[in-house]
């Protein structure tokens, strides 16, 4: 017996998620000392995680051999309270990832299809193949989301649309205005994922409170993490905010307990840590000047990004990558997103974003040298 033969042909077609490298895989291949490795390849909070998350892990180690909350109640009454919305509209999940697999795993099959664009979060493709459902790419429009051809792109077979808002891995930002108006005039068919795992990096006066839509769409749910600003990503909890009937469909194919006791307690507790968010955003702000600053002296285009991350036009994507790992910086190279030519980098400290710039001038050199004797 074949055993990926026997394999739904969906399932065979998938292209494996490709995560960004690990501190510990480098140390082994490089033979270099961990703490000589800095990575900025996967969005994590260079600043770790905050004081008050990491108090209420260590009390939750104290009843780790009783199962969790499967209804994560304080978790939800501690979102229900910060967003005015009622705990049935609130699903928690292992990572925004894990919601992001249910709400397809509720509304997509065979037979069905889902809208997601040029450029996207790899796992929308992923779960949406995983289904046995089409997925339809539209063209990005410099790089981001393009609305209208979001909307032409819908078909009555269509279930489900994916909006990351700063999308990943361009950074870009869809006025909230736009999203807005495309909601209107979206069928009500259609499940619209919203996903903003990277909202709480953006600048104050560009965002807008997409909770209070809830009530006009009843099509839509938001996501949001406690794995990126939070500091929380190897710990997986993220949350979904929907129609209540939404939540219940993704509550019927949601694992009993999705998200272990810890993530519940330490999410509670990062909510409550505004001043770990604040030193967050404000780390990410300067480091975010730093670097694009010093990727223009090396005079370098890159795309203007609203997240924890910036993304570079380095000529060779694939090959900066590997000469930016010898020198024990670890990026993310992009070709999987039909970006070739970039590599997308998280913002660290001020010091890792210095070494990263100062590897990256070498490695640019190394690499225009080595193309030279081809
Ligand atoms: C990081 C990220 C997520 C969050 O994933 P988690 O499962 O919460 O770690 C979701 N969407 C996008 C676009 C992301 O970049």
């Amino acid at each position: 017996m074949n055993y990926i033969e026997l394999a739904p042909a969906y399932v065979r077609g998938i292209a494996p998620y490709q995560p960004g490298k690990p501190i510990s895989e480098v140390a082994r291949e490089l033979g270099l000392p961990e703490k000589d490795i800095i990575k900025l390849a996967s969005n994590e909070n260079p600043l770790g995680c905050g004081a008050k998350a990491r108090a209420a892990m260590v009390k939750a180690l104290e009843e780790v051999h009783l199962y969790p909350d499967g209804g994560a109640y304080e978790l939800k009454a501690a979102l229900a309270k910060k967003w005015g919305v009622a705990m049935d509209s609130i699903v928690v999940g292992n990572g925004s990832n894990d919601l992001l697999d249910y709400v397809a795993m509720a509304y997509l099959a065979p037979g069905v299809s889902a809208v997601y664009s040029q450029h996207c979060f790899a796992v929308y493709p992923i779960t949406t193949q995983a289904r046995g459902a089409a997925g339809i790419k539209v063209p990005a429009k410099a790089y981001g989301n393009d609305l209208d051809a979001m909307l032409a792109a819908i078909r009555p077979d269509t279930r489900m649309l994916f909006l990351a808002n700063p999308n990943n891995p361009t950074g870009t930002f869809t006025p909230y205005a736009e999203i807005h108006a495309f909601l209107k005039k979206v069928p009500s068919h259609v499940i619209v994922v919203l996903d903003e795992a990277y909202n709480e990096f953006l600048p104050h006066e560009l965002r807008v409170d997409t909770t209070a839509w809830l009530k006009e769409f009843p099509n839509l749910v938001l996501t949001r993490t406690f794995c990126k600003i939070y500091g929380l990503a190897g710990l997986r909890c993220g949350y979904m905010l929907a129609n209540p009937q939404v939540c219940d469909m993704v509550n019927r194919v949601r694992a009993p307990f999705n998200v272990n006791s810890i993530a519940l307690a330490a999410a509670v507790a990062a909510l409550g840590d505004d001043e770990f968010v604040q030193r967050t955003f404000e780390n990410n702000r300067v480091g975010m000047r730093q670097l694009v600053d010093g990727v223009k002296a090396l005079g370098l285009d890159y795309i203007p990004s609203f997240g924890n991350f910036v993304t570079i036009n380095v000529g060779n994507g694939p090959a900066v990558f590997n000469a930016l790992l010898r020198r024990g910086v670890i990026v993310r190279p992009i070709v999987g997103y039909e970006l070739p030519k970039h590599v997308r980098v998280t913002i660290g400290l001020p010091h890792e974003n210095a070494r990263f710039l100062a590897a990256l001038s070498e490695a640019l050199a190394e690499v225009a040298q080595a193309s030279m004797k081809d």
